[in-house]
């Protein structure tokens, strides 16, 4: 019985055909580890066997059919790990990230199946201790071939690096400077998921890549279990950033441009019954296998012929998250899976070989990113052409201006040249100065805007007061009748008991002039008028009560010559009574300009105060002549 074979597409060669290239299918290398010492000694029997390069056979213990299964390259226990460097195909994948493209490897099987070992080497012997050379994973001799191909590229390649695992759900920098502390894992349209304040480190040589990896491998999170002495116990991501100078960034902030080839060794599905994990070991246990799991689901559904409308939970994990577009997205995967020989690990070893089948039948549409060198956006593109359009018109103005054309000699040329500066720097300063002229001008418009609303009070509270004694001297010493007003209970800021309660415009709660424009006015204050006021004048022309009366023999009656002022004034209360007060123009500065012009007020303002002044005058004669007549019925 066999598997469903691999197929054989070379992303490489699909590739050439453009960055739209057709869907390529993951790559697939399986690798069978050597019987370990401790199952040769327990007398354990393998039942894996090569068949050819590409085809490896399972012997059921017991008697069963045999079972092949088809892969990219199968490599069993006596090959090398330079064998397996060579054949696995990750040197296309280098080539391919060099060229723009997201390249991702990852190992894939259960613990203690050689990931670890296949990727990085064996486990350092001690602090500091190397991996010998032969023994040297994956990712060193990929690092040693990608800087022996950039330095013959002969193209400028600027390279980064990062490194972090996931462990418990929780994604750690393991090239941090301080303690690894967990980071968020987001996602944006441009650059999918990934890591934010992931540390990445610039390095320029081997030495320095090896330093890097090191220090992760020495920080990344391992414990002794019965089936491996130095099991990982998270997922470790370890990604090379390549990209050419010309390339900038495509996010600011984020990674550099260019492509990409991340390292991924999982940390191995393991039966807690098998490795006797306890307390912490059995909570990473459970933790590893639910992201290999939610991994596993988002292959099958991958496979799934109406993917295209079927939803892939990447979410569902951290992992899956980070590998997204490795395995469903726009980057070009390579699967290591490994297995045990031993009979004790068939279960777990038909289960890896199973996914691993499945996952060479999943497809990417590899793409190189666009950076905006290669083409620009559509509206980069607009200013670029306007652009030039500008220069053409400025290149046009500048022939125009030719001194050949315009007859100027060259020195005439650099005089218009030195004039036009100047007139710009002229410019440029009466600017300035008309700006602080501006700014003096509204702090003297505020001021005497200010000043009129005081005097306007002051006013209306004569006015008032004017109105009031009047009022009390035709009535009177002794109790005063109660005014209707005095129903109302008064404002806080009357003074006095309000005159006037049925007429929307009392005197002492409005401008007192506004009473004269009442038409019932008369019923309100019959005696403020007297006797003498013609029936027939008009409310408007008549005089105001505190006008003293007429005294016979003089050239113009009094109240006539008054006449005149009380309009002003009602007109100057009613004015100064609206809130959006007009002040007349303030006078423009005249002394120097490094000289604060005294702007206090306006024209209005003097007006006022001779409005003021008027006020009190006719006041205090109206309150003497109140004085010096008794009246009737009182001798004082
Ligand atoms: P995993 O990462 O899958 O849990 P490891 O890589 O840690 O497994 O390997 C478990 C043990 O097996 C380690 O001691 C390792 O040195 C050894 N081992 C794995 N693969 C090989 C191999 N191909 N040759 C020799 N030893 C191997
Ligand atoms: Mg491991």
């Amino acid at each position: 019985m066999e598997e469903r074979g691999s197929p054989d597409g070379d992303p490489a060669r699909n590739l050439e055909q453009g960055p739209d290239g057709p869907e390529t299918p993951i790559q697939v290398l399986l690798r069978v580890r050597p019987m370990s010492a401790a199952e040769l000694r327990r007398g354990e029997q393998s039942v894996l066997h090569c068949s050819g390069t590409r085809t490896l056979q399972v012997s059921p213990p017991g008697g069963g059919p045999d079972v092949a299964f088809r892969f990219g390259a199968v490599l069993d226990g006596a090959r090398t790990q330079e064998d397996v460097f060579r054949a696995c195909g990750v040197r296309r994948l280098g080539d391919l990230a060099l060229r723009g493209f997201s390249c991702t490897v990852f190992t894939f099987g259960q613990t203690g199946s050689g990931k670890t070992y296949t990727l990085t080497g064996p486990p350092p012997q001690g602090e500091g201790v190397p991996v010998p050379p032969s023994l040297a994973g994956i990712m060193q001799r990929t690092f040693a071939w990608l800087f022996d191909r950039v330095q013959h590229l002969g193209a400028p390649v600027t390279l980064h690096a990062s490194y972090l695992e996931i462990y418990n759900e929780q994604v750690r920098d393991l090239l941090s400077l301080g303690a690894p502390r967990p980071l968020p894992v987001r996602w944006n349209k441009t650059r999918g998921f990934y890591v934010e304040h992931l540390r990445v480190v610039e390095f320029g040589s081997l030495g320095a890549l090896m330093e890097l990896l090191q220090m992760g491998l020495s920080r990344r999170r391992s414990s002794a279990h019965t089936m491996n002495q130095a099991s990982s116990r998270s997922h470790a991501l370890l990604t090379l950033y390549i990209s050419h100078q010309t390339m900038p960034p495509v996010d600011p902030g984020g990674p550099p441009a260019g492509g990409k080839l991340c390292f991924v060794d999982l940390a191995g599905s393991e039966k807690v019954a098998a490795t006797g994990s306890r307390g912490e070991l059995m909570l990473e246990a459970n933790s590893i296998n639910r992201s290999l799991l939610a991994l596993g689901h988002c292959i099958s559904l991958l496979l799934d012929p109406q993917r295209k409308q079927s939803h892939i939970p990447f979410r569902d994990s951290k992992l899956t998250k980070l590998l997204a577009d490795s395995l469903g997205g726009r980057g070009v995967t390579l699967m290591v899976a490994c297995v045990s020989p031993s009979a004790q690990c068939l279960p777990e070893t038909l289960s890896t070989l199973r996914y691993a089948s499945r996952a060479q039948r999943i497809t990417t549409r590899p793409q190189a990113p666009k950076s905006p060198v290669a083409k620009p956006p559509q509206h980069l593109e607009t200013e670029l052409l306007q652009l030039q359009e500008e220069n053409h018109h400025l290149r046009s103005q500048l022939g125009q201006m030719d001194p050949k054309a315009s007859g100027l000699t060259g020195a005439r040329v650099a005089w218009a040249q030195r004039n036009l500066y100047g007139m710009l720097q002229e410019f440029m300063l009466e600017n300035e100065r008309l700006r602080k002229e501006k700014r003096q001008l509204q702090s003297s418009r505020d001021l005497a805007q200010e000043e009129q609303c005081i005097l306007a009070r002051q006013v209306q509270e004569l006015e008032r007061r004017l109105l009031s004694a009047c009022y009390l001297h035709q009535l009177g010493p002794g109790p005063a009748p109660p005014c209707p007003c005095v129903m109302v209970p008064p404002p806080p800021c009357h003074a006095l008991p309000p005159l006037c309660p049925c007429c929307h415009l009392c005197p002492l709660c409005r401008a007192p002039l506004a009473l004269w424009a009442c038409p019932r006015r008369e019923l309100h204050l019959p005696q403020v008028f007297g006797s003498k006021a013609p029936a027939d004048m008009p409310l408007s022309a008549r005089p105001p009560p505190w006008v003293p009366p007429c005294s016979p023999g003089s050239a113009k009656c009094s109240r006539e010559r008054s006449h005149s002022d009380w309009i002003q004034t009602q007109v100057l209360a009613e004015m100064l009574t609206k809130e959006d007060v007009v002040p007349s123009a303030p006078p423009l500065p005249m002394g120097p300009l490094d000289t604060s012009p005294v702007l206090r007020g306006g024209a209005a303002v003097p007006n006022l105060a001779r409005r003021l002044e008027a006020l009190k005058d006719q006041i205090g004669s109206s309150l003497r002549r109140g004085r010096s007549q008794p009246p009737p019925g009182e001798g004082t």
